[in-house]
């Protein structure tokens, strides 16, 4: 592992700082590609292993919504149309209810306004290739143990166990909601943290594709969100470009039933499946093996008050601004961020601790105005989507 941070590149005539990036996520991986294309020298250090080597953990298909404002900095760093060759168009959702006919509520009046399915592995992937190609220097397995801010070192610690001390740049984390920088940061000055956890989990399955005429086809009408709204939880579905539906079943996480806790294992989930979800039990054949293998992960609102400290790090994507994900917003803001960041940090004449200062200014009002979305949401899509009245004004263009 090469020492980091030392030395600053420079660009007409002007000094800047080197960078150290932690984490090579979906937000991670385009900051760095849109940074070293404006002459930064960049550093990334990522916990898991390479994934384009050894695969995505798990091997499931989990996919994201893709909205304008991704697309919008997915076109910065010129990686757009490559993205949107490997996702499937979404014009609206397709409504399940309970009882009666499903019905496709369109997002726009025409497929100018749609959003997107992509799939989380292939995308990191691209975006990994994209930053490599962009001149990042990309340390695999490589986790943030600790940051001395002072001395500007860090420590990490590989795949075997074993701790290294790296001299630091400016450290920028995009190291998720669980951030080991933010946490560092934290321990150095208080940032203010505050986690709202939503109360309910949710569970992934899968829909693979039917074989009709000898040919793999979509189970449903592919270019949709599908949900199945019950009331107080619900379904959802989006399509994968092979084929295949990834299904998050979002409940409680305990109280009455139904919760995960009043359904610990398949058979009970099955039970409760043919019951509220009869149309898509079916689906879903590996249901048991799904059910019983997935994991339960849990939902929280992260705000804070400081996103960084002075000019020597800064928090961006979930590590500062984790939402629940009924808005589909969390990667698109996070894409946002990497824009705003490095336009700021371009600016010339500007500090660090100026551009982290301002980029906190303008990016915390539309983090905060999305998280808030984000909750009603919740409610609209488990509830209001298949309530008469909803649809009826809906019709009327008022909702
Ligand atoms: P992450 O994707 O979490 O990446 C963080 C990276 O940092 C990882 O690669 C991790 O391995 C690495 N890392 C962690 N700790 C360390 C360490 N100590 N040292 C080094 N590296 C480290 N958003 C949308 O826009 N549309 C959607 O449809 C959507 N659906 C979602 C559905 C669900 C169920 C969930 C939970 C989220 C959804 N989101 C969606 C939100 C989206 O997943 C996140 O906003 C997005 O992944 C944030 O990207 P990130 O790079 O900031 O963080």
């Amino acid at each position: 592992l090469r020492n980091s941070g030392a030395i600053p590149s420079t660009e007409r005539g002007m000094t800047k700082p080197s960078i150290t990036l932690i984490g090579g996520g979906l937000v991670g991986a385009l900051l760095g590609t849109l940074l070293a294309r404006r002459g930064y020298r960049v550093d990334l250090f990522e916990k898991r292993t390479d994934p384009r080597r050894a695969g995505f953990a798990g091997g499931r298909s989990i996919n994201l919504a893709l909205a304008e404002r991704g697309l919008h900095a997915l076109r910065q760093a010129d990686l757009a149309d490559e993205v949107l060759e490997h996702a499937v168009m979404m014009r609206g959702r397709m409504v399940h209810p309970r009882e009666g006919a499903s019905g496709l509520q369109r997002y726009g009046v025409d497929d100018s306004e749609v959003i997107w399915s992509v799939a989380r592995g292939g995308l990191n992937v691209l975006l990994l290739d994209a930053a490599e190609a962009a001149g990042v220097q990309l340390h695999f397995g490589q986790s943030l143990a600790s940051a001395d801010f002072d001395a500007r070192r860090i420590r990490v610690i590989d795949d075997h166990g074993i701790h290294r001390e790296v001299e630091a740049g400016v450290l920028i984390g995009a190291d998720g909601a669980g951030s080991a920088l933010r946490a560092a940061m934290d321990a150095h000055t208080p940032l203010g943290l505050r986690v709202e956890a939503l109360g309910h989990g949710y569970k992934e399955l899968e829909i693979p594709p039917a074989q009709g005429d000898g040919r793999a086809r979509f189970a449903l009408e592919p270019n949709a969100l599908h949900i199945w709204p019950r009331g107080g939880y619900m379904c959802i579905a989006l399509p994968n470009t092979e084929g295949s539906f990834t299904v998050t079943l979002f409940l409680p996480a305990k109280g009455a039933h139904p919760s995960f806790a009043s359904l610990p294992d398949a058979a009970h989930a099955a039970a409760f499946f043919r019951e509220d979800f009869p149309d898509l039990l079916p689906l879903i054949p590996n249901f048991a093996e799904d059910y019983d293998s997935h994991p339960v992960g849990t939902l929280s609102t992260l705000y804070l008050d400081r996103w960084h400290l002075d000019g020597r790090a800064l928090l961006i994507g979930d590590a500062a601004h984790a939402i629940v994900p009924f808005h589909g917003q969390g990667m698109n803001c996070g894409f946002e961020d990497t824009v705003a960041l490095a336009d700021l940090l371009a600016e010339s004449g500007r500090d660090t601790a100026d551009a982290f200062a301002e980029f906190q200014r303008i990016r915390q009002p539309d983090a905060d105005a999305i998280a808030q979305m984000a909750l009603e949401n919740y409610v609209e899509m488990r509830d209001s989507v298949a309530d008469p009245h909803y649809l009826a004004k809906r019709e009327l263009g008022a909702a």
